[in-house]
């Protein structure tokens, strides 16, 4: 007899730990199979936890290098130690994984290593073994998305797998893509020393988020040195040496506005240009589990597939490709299953780039709304009018709050400055609650602090800014 489970969870990334641990409290018993040697998924692995390590890490090296003396600090001989930088991430990396296993045996979870198939509805293989489960949840997350013409390697061209790993700082990094990875990661080894350029298709950064905010983050980062070839796309890539005798990458461009082809050499190329969702070799096609034009697994409100007993989460369905977004999703699905009422509200779901200065966002940008036909007010306020941040230096930026114009309810927020991934938590429990710009105006903000940025961006709304 096959070894029986309630749920068999496919990946362990935050939408299946999550889920497991969640259907565990509600009294399930839980597998969660994973194929990788550590829990935690792309998110704690490859992906969030170590980006923000080394992001981090390398925010201390510039600003020890180039942001204290306007203090009256006076530092001297700043250098790299790029091995332990690295060897720092991994700690972190290895922390928070094992965390995750601790949280498995505390909460009983079963971990089956190795790759899972899914047999059919209740029955799962892995590694040669089969289990019965009453349901099954895909939570197998996303890979990058390749570019035909760039061969990644890994060493030389790179996801953001590689991009992690760099062993030395590049002379010149390339990055193909002008969206979150291409931007964090560009950032990092930008200001450990690298000099970066990134490609990108569209004419602009960042695409979905506010189109202002976009602009002002590429000045911003113009400023900081990052160079930026936009309608431009990668037409080839082909692995040359240098006269040195190490490996480089010969890129051709082509600028989508001139028409004029170009080629440029980098150290190291970054292709991230996306993700798609993780689908292959678990059997979906002979299980009959639908998939959408672009790969994802079809679900309905309640994560169901389209066979009885079989559902999925995270970045192998639509939405935003955030881990508290699987997360979320993965906590709903368990009460769900538990006969509890699961939700998650896709309007309030922020969405943070951990750049310097950050980038935050939830609801609807002014496009969006444009584009419903959606009358609404705006209330702006920059960081520069703002006390803390001016005792900070650190004054760029601007917050952007946006409310419906009949109900003055808040449709959208979006933020450039310090702090903007702890600010946009305000809105976004406004957006929840079904606040309007008034009420955040009229709560009562520390002083002196950033989050006064939002409070007079919400008092700007109509006309009643104090600071400006
Ligand atoms: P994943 O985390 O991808 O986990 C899926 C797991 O399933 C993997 O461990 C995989 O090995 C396993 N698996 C797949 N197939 C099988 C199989 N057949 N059998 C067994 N196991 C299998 N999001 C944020 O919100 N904030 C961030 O700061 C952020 N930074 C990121 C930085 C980078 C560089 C990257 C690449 C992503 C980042 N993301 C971030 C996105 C975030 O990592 C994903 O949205 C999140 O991990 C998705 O979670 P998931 O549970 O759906 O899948
Ligand atoms: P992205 O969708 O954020 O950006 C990809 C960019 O590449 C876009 O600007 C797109 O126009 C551009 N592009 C597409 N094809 C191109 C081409 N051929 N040439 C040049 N440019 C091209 O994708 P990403 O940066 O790879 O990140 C993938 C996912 O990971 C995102 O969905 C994101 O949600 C998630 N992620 C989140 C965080 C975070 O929350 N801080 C960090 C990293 C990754």
């Amino acid at each position: 007899m096959p070894d029986s489970f309630d749920l068999i969870i496919i990946g362990s990334g935050p939408g299946g730990y999550v889920c497991a641990i969640r259907a565990a409290q509600l009294g399930m018993k839980v597998a969660c199979v994973e194929r990788r040697d550590t829990l935690g998924g792309t998110c704690l692995n490859i992906g969030c936890i170590p980006s923000k390590a080394l992001l981090h890490s390398s925010e201390k090296f510039h600003e020890a290098g180039h942001g204290l003396a306007a203090h009256g600090i006076n530092v001297e001989g700043v250098t790299l130690d790029l091995a332990k930088m690295q060897a720092r991430k991994a700690e972190v990396v290895g922390a928070n994984t094992k965390g995750v296993e601790f949280l498995f045996k505390k909460n009983k979870i079963t971990w089956l290593k190795g790759a899972a198939r899914i047999l059919a509805a209740g029955r799962v293989d892995v590694a040669g073994t089969e289990y019965t489960a009453k349901n099954i949840v895909i939570a197998t997350g996303s890979d990058s998305t390749p570019l035909p013409g760039v061969e990644v390697d890994e060493t030389t061209i790179v996801t953001s797998t590689g991009a992690l790993e760099l062993d030395k700082v590049p002379g010149h990094l390339v990055v193909i893509g002008g969206g979150v990875i291409g931007l964090e990661l560009g950032s990092v080894w930008k200001r450990l020393g690298a000099q970066v350029t990134v490609v990108e298709f569209l004419d602009r950064l960042i695409p979905g988020n506010d189109a202002e905010v976009a602009k002002q983050f590429e000045r911003i980062l113009t400023r900081q040195g990052m160079k930026f070839r936009l309608s431009t796309k990668v037409t080839g890539a082909t692995p040359t040496t240098s006269a040195e005798g190490t490996s480089q990458v010969s890129l051709t461009l082509e600028s989508l506005k001139k028409g004029t082809s170009e080629t440029i050499a980098a150290d190291v190329v970054l292709l991230a240009i996306g993700r798609r969702p993780h689908t292959e070799g678990l059997g979906l096609e002979e299980a009959g589990v639908a998939l959408d034009a672009r790969g994802r697994v079809v679900t309905d409100a309640h994560y169901a597939t389209n066979i009885p007993g079989i559902h999925a989460i995270g970045d192998v369905i639509a939405g935003p490709m955030l881990a508290h977004k699987a997360e979320d999703e993965g906590v709903a699905l368990a009460e769900l299953l538990a006969g509890k009422p699961g939700h998650v509200n896709y309007n309030a779901i922020p969405g943070v780039i951990y750049t310097w200065p950050e980038v935050a966002s939830v609801g609807a940008t002014e496009e969006q709304l444009k584009e419903a036909g959606t009358e609404y007010n705006t209330g702006k306020f920059p960081f520069t009018a703002n006390g803390r941040a001016r005792a900070m230096g650190m004054t760029d930026g601007l917050v952007k709050i946006l409310a419906d114009k009949t109900t003055d309810r808040v449709l959208g927020c979006h933020i450039i400055g310090p702090e903007a991934g702890t600010l946009i938590a305000e809105v976004a429990m406004a957006i929840e609650f079904g606040a309007s710009s008034e009420d955040i105006g009229r709560l009562c903000h520390a002083h002196p602090t950033l989050s006064e940025a939002v409070k007079e961006a919400a008092l700007a709304v109509e006309g009643r800014a104090l600071h400006i």
